[in-house]
């Protein structure tokens, strides 16, 4: 058994088949979590005896660094290897006294916006709670080791796959980002960001709200059909209400809109006017994103003067927007542009997949 990604209430249960009182399960915990060690031998305030069973029954064991690659502008990626071959990629963004982990979250993405070079390649398979902590831990450690004091300070998930998709792995994993005896992360400082899957949305709005971000990109639901296709499931009007609802409880917090800016697609004063409509006096603000080409996408970047034309529309609507600065795209670490390694899957396979009108959609 692999205890490396369970959460805490899952490790006390593990420990109490073992007939152990639950504080093992806080020992082990810091052990992994704040200390970085991974061999039960190395963990001395268990007994000798409970180290020897635990050696025999149970492994801690993160997926391995498969690779890694520095940016010009202090960006990091790794790549992760997954143990069937897969691989993805996790990325570090050092900016003054923050640093930013950007994580994945399945193998692939199923939703096949078309602007982003993920889903273009199509959906392997979710992620493991493991898989996606582990990300995290690695990450750590390589900065702790190669950095000079580097500080992991915020995480996000907005690397490969779409989390709302893959909840009953990414939930686990939210807890152990924001829990003391692991990572112990504030809830501000752990952002999901979606593409709209509203119904989880709900469900993560309940069971651990973390700072949100959606993937809006077009003000109006025939623009929106085009370029995110799971509005057709979930149109603006119906994720923008749960959008409200799910920072309604949470006093001060906003919901954050990434928005790519596509020259001559949604980049127009008539489209920035309709977004400024959308989110006008609401707990909104907007991230304006140049975007990453890939060589299949067919769009272009909006030019600079464009994009702050927008934005000065959206500013004087009173909303709070600011235009993302590329980081990392000299190693093909920039939004939009990690790939990983996504292996085929025999096509039957791929329609497991819960939304398969999109995982049809994922390659194209
Ligand atoms: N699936 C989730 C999280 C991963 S995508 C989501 O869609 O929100 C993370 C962010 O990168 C999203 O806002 C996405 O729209 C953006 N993105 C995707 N492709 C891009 C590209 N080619 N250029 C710039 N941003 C891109
Ligand atoms: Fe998936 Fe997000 Fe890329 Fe859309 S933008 S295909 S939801 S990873």
């Amino acid at each position: 058994m692999n205890l490396f990604g369970l959460s805490p209430a899952a490790l006390r249960e593990f420990f109490a088949g073992l007939g152990e009182q639950p504080f093992r399960a806080t020992q082990v915990l810091k052990w992994v979590y704040h200390r970085g060690v991974l061999d039960f031998e190395a963990m001395t305030d268990l007994s000798r005896a409970l180290r020897a069973r635990l050696q025999e029954t149970a492994r801690v064991e993160p997926p391995p660094v498969a690779g890694r690659q520095q940016s010009v502008d202090g960006t990091w990626k790794w790549l992760m290897g997954l143990d069937d071959g897969n691989c993805v990629e996790t990325v570090y963004i050092p900016d003054e006294e923050r640093g930013t982990l950007c994580i994945s979250s399945q193998v692939g993405c199923a939703l096949g916006c078309s602007f982003c070079s993920t889903g273009y390649r199509g959906f392997n398979r979710d992620l493991t709670t493991a898989e996606i902590v582990g990300q995290v831990w690695q990450a750590r450690r390589e900065l702790a080791a190669g950095g000079a004091g580097r500080p992991l300070t915020n995480v996000v998930l907005m690397g490969m796959g779409e989390p709302l998709l893959n909840l009953d792995q990414v939930l686990p994993a939210l807890q152990l980002l924001l829990d003391d005896l692991a990572f112990g992360l504030g809830r501000r400082r752990v952002t999901l960001s979606t593409a709209g899957v509203v119904p989880a949305l709900e469900r993560l709005r309940v069971e651990c709200p973390v700072s949100l971000a959606v993937s809006l990109h077009a003000p109006n639901d025939p623009l929106r059909d085009q370029l995110v296709p799971i509005n057709r499931k979930y149109p603006i009007r119906e994720l923008l209400e749960a959008c409200w609802r799910y920072v309604a409880e949470a006093p001060k917090s906003v919901v954050t809109f990434e928005y790519v800016m596509l020259a001559g697609v949604n980049d127009s004063l008539e489209h920035a006017r309709q977004l400024a409509a959308l989110l006008r006096d609401r707990p909104a603000k907007v991230n304006l994103i140049p975007f990453n080409p890939f060589p299949e996408s067919g769009y272009a970047r909006s030019a600079v003067a464009v994009v702050d034309r927008f934005r000065e529309v959206l500013l004087e609507a009173g909303l709070m927007t600011i235009t993302r600065r590329t980081r990392g795209e000299d190693i093909d670490a920039a939004c939009g542009q990690l790939v990983g390694r996504v292996l085929a899957r025999p096509r039957r396979a791929r329609l497991s997949c819960p939304y398969p009108v999109y995982a049809e959609g994922g390659g194209q």
